[in-house]
């Protein structure tokens, strides 16, 4: 397979030394092809410690934070998970071997349908893509397990506290435009514990909760 040995060398040098511990999430950073979610152009660079563009102004996240995130989301195998910010789809395709059913919501229809044909490609099944405003609630009645936000918020917006199942977790970056804290929030049947995780900076979160892309 293209790439092993950068794959090996990420997860041993960018995660695993620096206290990622899930062997899961581990064993999916191992497997999942990070080139193939970005322009070939830039393959040269799709295993280095940083954030890449994948055009219309987005990026994929440096690999370590996506490994944190997805970490906080704690998730065992059986769990429903919601994503904001589908972008290249690379933060899916890890999920969708780490959870049942991943439900992501991408604004920007191109960036949606350039994923949609890697999933394809890759044969993913379980992810169910939506174009739209992720700030706003998918549906009335759904509540997730897991729900991670891929852009940054200037709050946690309600919508999201509000699709939290009991023992959900819910991971989010939240700050101003130029720097934000990763918070883990959890519900317990008695109320909501929030964890603060790593500083983070990250692509705006646009939608009616969100930034008004007046204020990007
Ligand atoms: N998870 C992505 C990946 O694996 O490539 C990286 C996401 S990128 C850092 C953030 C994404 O969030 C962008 O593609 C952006 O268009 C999207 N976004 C921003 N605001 C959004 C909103 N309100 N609803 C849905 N997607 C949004």
């Amino acid at each position: 397979m293209e790439f092993e040995k950068e794959r090996k060398h990420m997860v041993e040098y960018q995660l695993r030394a620096r206290g990622i511990k899930d062997d899961r999430v581990l064993k999916a950073m191992e497997s999942v092809q990070r080139h193939l979610f970005i322009d070939e152009d830039i393959w040269d660079r799709a295993y280095d410690d940083c954030a890449l563009p994948i055009g219309e102004g987005q990026t994929i996240s440096q690999p370590y934070m996506v490994a944190v995130m997805t970490e906080l989301l704690e998730l065992k195998g059986e769990e429903t998970v919601l994503e904001i910010g589908t972008g290249s789809g690379y933060q899916g395709a890890l999920l969708s071997l780490l959870a049942s059913d991943i439900f992501s919501v991408e604004r920007i229809k191109v960036l949606a349908l350039r994923a949609a044909v890697t999933f394809k490609k890759l044969n993913i099944k379980n992810i169910h893509l939506v174009v739209g405003d992720g700030t706003l609630a998918l549906s009335k009645e759904a509540v997730y397990d897991g729900i991670i936000v891929t852009a940054a918020a200037p709050r946690i917006p309600d919508t999201y506290i509000n699709q939290l199942k009991v023992n959900g977790r819910l991971v989010i970056p939240v700050g101003n435009r130029f720097s934000q804290v990763l918070y883990q929030v959890k519900k317990t049947p008695s109320g909501f514990i929030t964890n603060t995780s790593t500083p983070c900076v990250f692509v705006p979160l646009i939608g009616k909760y969100g930034w008004e892309k007046s204020e990007t």
